[in-house]
């Protein structure tokens, strides 16, 4: 039986799972703050077009805009200044939109500091423990942040010194851009940097370093909870908007049964 027979037959019986890593995409969802004098995206809005009605009798469907980088979402390399010569949505080679999934959990580490940085000997000790972080994979890195991600206030985490979500060091930002087997870094929070991470050396050091180095980032993940360690095959699906710099994306995971 060939792979993908032996795939579709384990989806069937449940040996497989899917599981969707997607938050849902409304009016609700939670959006990133840049301070003055930077300009802000807007969020998702959906317009009707018509409902079984005098605009449209038999069908119902809308229009939409928001942002790029609004939700659950992809961000290309030329996203970024150190970037900008990379690739754009479109040029993202799909065979690098799957691939095998790590996940790292720090929630605990998180809920005690929101502020929370993962470093490269949190990686090590990941490894040690479940091996090496996959060639042409994604790192996914679990803080629980998710649970707070129908409430705005609440996901930024901000005060009067800005916000303040985990995220990951600029030394570790670099490691992984440079050193390790990864193509992406997975978060939960509304962007890959901490909240903090306007003040770090380079500013948002996991922006800079991983799409400078023709990496991708995934943000405002869901389930993280529901995968192994290790095991699990990401699947990511941006839409293919000509000179994106990032878009709303649908992810799901693959995994072991129970
Ligand atoms: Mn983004």
């Amino acid at each position: 039986m060939s792979t993908l027979n032996t795939l579709v037959e384990a989806l069937a019986d449940g040996s497989v799972e899917v599981v969707d890593l997607s938050q849902p995409l409304s009016e609700e969802t939670p959006i990133l703050q840049l301070p003055p004098p930077f300009a802000n995206t807007p969020g998702w809005k959906l317009h009707e077009i018509s409902r079984f009605d005098e605009r449209g009798p038999g069908w119902y469907w809308n229009w939409f805009e928001g942002g790029e980088h609004v939700g659950t979402h992809f961000d290309a390399p030329i996203h970024w200044i150190t970037g900008r010569d990379g690739e754009d949505v479109t040029r993202v080679p799909p065979r690098r939109l799957i691939g095998p999934a790590v996940v790292i959990d720090k929630s605990a580490e998180a809920a005690d500091d929101p502020d929370f940085l993962l470093t490269v000997d949190d990686i090590h000790a990941f490894e040690r423990e479940h091996g090496p972080l996959p060639r042409d994979g994604w790192l996914l890195y679990r803080t629980g942040w998710d649970a707070r991600a129908h409430d705005q206030a609440a996901f930024l985490n901000a005060n009067e010194t800005g916000p303040h979500t985990p995220g990951i060091e600029t030394a570790t930002a670099r490691w992984l851009a440079e050193e390790s087997p990864i193509v992406g870094l997975g978060v939960e929070t509304v962007g890959t940097d901490a909240g903090i991470a306007h003040g770090f050396n380079p500013a948002f050091p996991c922006h800079s370093y991983m799409l400078g180095a023709g990496k991708y980032g995934l943000t405002q993940l869901a389930n993280l909870a529901q995968l192994p360690p290790t095991g699990s095959v990401l699947v990511v699906a941006p839409l293919k908007i000509v000179n994106g710099s990032g878009s709303p994306a649908r992810v799901l995971a693959l995994v072991p049964g129970r």
